[in-house]
């Protein structure tokens, strides 16, 4: 589905929700596959199903705004457990979004089921090269919901009490009987005034308008480990937003972006550079002192070397994500031609032209293009 979820529901970025849900309900009519003639009505149904799923949820159409369908690898609560006892997550492999039948019950009109999970946080985190390399530690500064101070998320005023909902009388669950375009059918769905919690509050409180929740700013130290890259993200469960009441906390996941190296060019854990090398090193053959990202190197260059020619620095990378064994480092020597040079350096080298044979060989190639020079 690289479709871009807007055109799926012919709509423009920056819709309200209003337009959005009108959206959906005509196309979802459109191409029901009980009702439809449309070819391929099934798959169409779905993919605007699946638009709606992201545009509709105020959170993950902000994240699919900012970062494409990528957001969605980001977006389920499956998966990864664990990591070095941190609950961080390397998955980079899509986790599967359930279709769900949540588009449906907005069409029945019917209520969510149950109070709403906190929303993740999703930032970029740029970290510079040797950082991602050797792994390091990060404080961040997020701005996030959180439980509020004053009422310790209950949201009633401290003191009062908090009662039976006299919508569901305390159940959690509404019944109701729709029409839709299928037919009449009755419904259950989650209390939409206690979502299902069975209790209201009769006094809200007065700093969380009766939400439980508040915006704080919270310091968060991050560990980087060692050989993470751009694309990877970070997932630190529960340390997102606060999630409506009795819900669970959403995940805080940084996703990382390195910086580029002045010298070094990195292709997942194994590194290039090019090092610059005198004429007389690549003909004679010298041990050469080479930077590498723990420090200097030496690298044999035999006799003879050839502008251009890469060696490898057998495990001189940068360490394997969540490994012992290290990539390894790439140098491609340049011979460089002398621009100032000392009159003993010019000396010589007359003398070395003297000997060299080079104008020979030359008339070797001016021999094969005969018709061309006589
Ligand atoms: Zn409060
Ligand atoms: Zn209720």
């Amino acid at each position: 589905m690289a479709k871009d979820y807007y055109d799926t529901l012919g709509i423009q970025r920056g819709t309200s929700q209003e337009e959005i849900k009108k959206a959906y309900k005509k196309l979802a009519k459109k191409y029901h596959p009980d009702i439809s003639k449309e070819e391929n009505a099934e798959q169409k149904f779905k993919d605007v199903q699946h638009a709606y799923s992201v545009l509709s949820d105020d959170a993950k159409r902000r994240n699919y705004d900012q970062f494409g369908e990528q957001a969605e690898r980001f977006g389920g609560q499956g998966g990864f457990q664990g990591f070095g006892g941190e609950g961080f997550d390397f998955s980079d492999i899509f986790e599967q979004f359930g279709f769900g039948n949540q588009g449906f019950s907005d069409i029945f009109g019917g209520g969510r089921r149950g109070p709403r999970r906190g929303e993740d946080i999703i930032f970029k985190l740029s970290l510079n090269f040797e950082d991602a390399a050797f792994g390091t530690k990060k404080e961040i500064t997020v701005d996030r919901i959180e439980e509020c101070d004053n009422c310790h998320g209950s949201g009633a005023r401290p003191g009062t009490k908090i009662i039976t909902c006299d919508v569901c009388h305390g159940s959690g669950v509404e019944k109701q009987l729709r029409r839709t375009f299928l037919g009449t059918i009755a419904t259950q769905s989650t209390c939409r005034k206690c979502r299902g919690l069975g209790e209201s509050v009769d006094d809200p409180c007065p700093v969380c308008s009766g939400s439980g929740r508040e915006h704080k700013k919270k310091k968060i130290s991050i560990t980087i480990p060692a050989g993470i890259d751009s694309g990877n993200h970070l997932r630190l469960r529960d340390q997102g937003n606060e999630g409506e009441k009795g819900a669970i906390k959403g995940d805080l996941i940084a996703v990382i972006f390195v910086e580029p190296h002045e010298v070094f060019k990195r292709d997942g854990f194994d590194i290039f550079m090019e090092l610059p090398i005198s004429f007389s090193e690549a003909a004679l053959g010298d041990d050469i002192e080479v930077p590498t990202l723990k420090g200097k190197a030496k690298l044999k260059v035999p006799s003879g070397t050839q502008s251009g020619t890469l060696f490898k620095m057998k495990e001189k990378g940068i360490q394997k994500l969540q490994r012992k064994d290290f990539g390894d480092q790439y140098v491609r020597v340049v011979v460089k031609t002398p621009e100032k040079m000392s009159k003993k350096m010019k000396e010589l080298l007359e003398k070395l032209q003297e000997e060299e044979e080079t104008a020979k060989n030359r008339k070797g190639i001016f021999g094969k293009l005969k018709g061309i020079f006589d």
